[in-house]
């Protein structure tokens, strides 16, 4: 069964195909700057030896002509990864939010695309891209199934305490307001496989994970179900994070708007694209460049840091409280997957919880991996998210045999 995984952006298009009986890929790539000039695609054939990346610089003016581009590539003689369209089965594709219309993946019909449109004022940038995306395919693909995949989806399962907001009580019953949390798709997948990885019954098992990219949350797990998350209403709230500031007093908006002379408006911009890290260092988000402005004694990028690893330390020591215990800590995404030094920052905190880090194991971390030692009250691993591979399989779950 071949599922064509798409991950629709403001300006961009990723893609992969999986053939879902393996498990594998067969092509992946992108669509960037659509909408733009300079539009272009990359394209690259997966397993199979000798077949190079495919670059194709031409207009897409919008996420037609990208998914068109796509399609062509995937059904291209020479570096195709299939003959024809028919052998495409369903296409899974990212959807931000729904709110909460929906607590998993939903097979698309008018009533999904209908909730997606409805919740656009919570994702003004995602949304409609997402929707352009499955339109475009429905269009171009008749009769193939198409899942929604909603990163809000997984916390739908969050208990009225965890995501009410000490707001009039209309905030939430008449305008939608409260907690709905993001990156589901990485959750539950890290979930599902930390439990697969460690031996465990995913029904007996209190999980914490810390996704922490250049967007960064954290998810209390207890039994397979998400109990908390650090994000909000949007992906603005909970730990700092690469460009978002994260938790701020809400008073600082319009403190902080008025002395720089912004709107309401322009001053969550500003929390969204020039805070966090970046705006803490004065030009960088990335965490090689934090790593190393810190080691050469740089004191805003030691700031920085150490606040990035603190607030992670607090979240995990607030959802063990949430939990009432913790088995284990999984570290994901670009800055958990690859950051030893943020890894063993963050468990520096953690001696209370009996966390014992096994520092080789932190140093050497590939795919899945235990960076805790034998005797560690909690078990702390690396393991690398698969959002597309989660898509992929939740698409299948739903189309199989349709
Ligand atoms: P993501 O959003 O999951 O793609 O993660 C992006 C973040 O991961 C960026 O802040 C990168 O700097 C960070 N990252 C990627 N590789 C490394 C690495 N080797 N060491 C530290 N941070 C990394």
């Amino acid at each position: 069964m071949n599922v064509l995984v798409i991950n629709c952006g403001s300006s961009s298009l990723k893609f992969q195909l999986m053939d879902m009986n393996t498990e594998t890929i067969s092509a992946k790539g992108l669509c960037e700057r659509i909408g733009d000039k300079g539009s272009r695609l990359v394209y690259k054939p997966v397993g199979r030896p000798g077949a190079e990346e495919v670059v194709k610089e031409t207009p897409m003016p919008t996420h037609k002509e990208a998914v068109q581009l796509v399609l062509d590539s995937l059904t291209n003689p020479e570096y195709g990864a299939v003959k024809s369209l028919d052998e495409i089965d369903a296409v899974g594709h990212r959807v931000l939010h729904a709110a909460e219309k929906y607590v998993d993946s939903v097979v698309v019909d008018d009533d999904v695309i209908k909730a997606i449109e409805d919740c656009i004022k919570f994702g003004p940038l995602h949304n409609p891209a997402n929707l352009t995306g499955i339109n475009v395919c429905r269009e171009l693909m008749p009769g193939v199934p198409q899942v929604a995949v909603f990163d809000t989806a997984f916390h739908q399962t969050m208990p009225k305490k965890a995501f009410l907001y000490g707001l009039p009580k209309k905030a939430y019953t008449e305008y939608g307001i409260r907690r709905y949390g993001f990156h589901g798709t990485s959750h539950k997948f890290i979930s599902r496989e930390v439990a697969k990885f460690l031996g465990r019954d995913i029904n007996n098992l209190k999980t914490i994970v810390c996704h922490l990219g250049n967007g960064a949350s954290i998810c209390a797990v207890e039994n397979g179900k998400s109990i908390d998350t650090s994000m909000g209403l949007t992906p603005l709230a909970g730990l700092v994070m690469g460009t978002r500031s994260g938790d701020i007093d809400p008073a600082i908006v319009e403190y902080y708007g008025k002395e720089e002379g912004l709107t309401v408006s322009e001053t969550i911009t500003a929390l969204n694209k020039q805070s966090g890290i970046y705006g803490l260092t004065g030009g960088t988000s990335d965490f090689r460049d934090l790593e190393e402005g810190y080691m050469e004694g740089k004191q805003d990028f030691i700031d920085a840091m150490e606040l990035f690893c603190y607030d992670v330390a607090k979240y995990i020591g607030a959802y063990t409280a949430a939990l009432n215990g913790v088995d284990d800590i999984v570290f994901t995404a670009g800055i958990g997957e690859h950051s030893p030094f943020v890894r063993e920052k963050v468990c520096s905190y953690l001696g209370y919880l009996g966390v014992s880090l096994d520092k080789e194991a932190n140093e050497n971390a590939k795919d899945n991996t235990i960076i805790s030692t034998p005797d560690s009250k909690v078990t702390i691993c690396v393991i690398p998210t698969n959002e597309e591979l989660m898509i992929a399989r939740d698409t299948k779950e739903l189309t199989e045999g349709r």
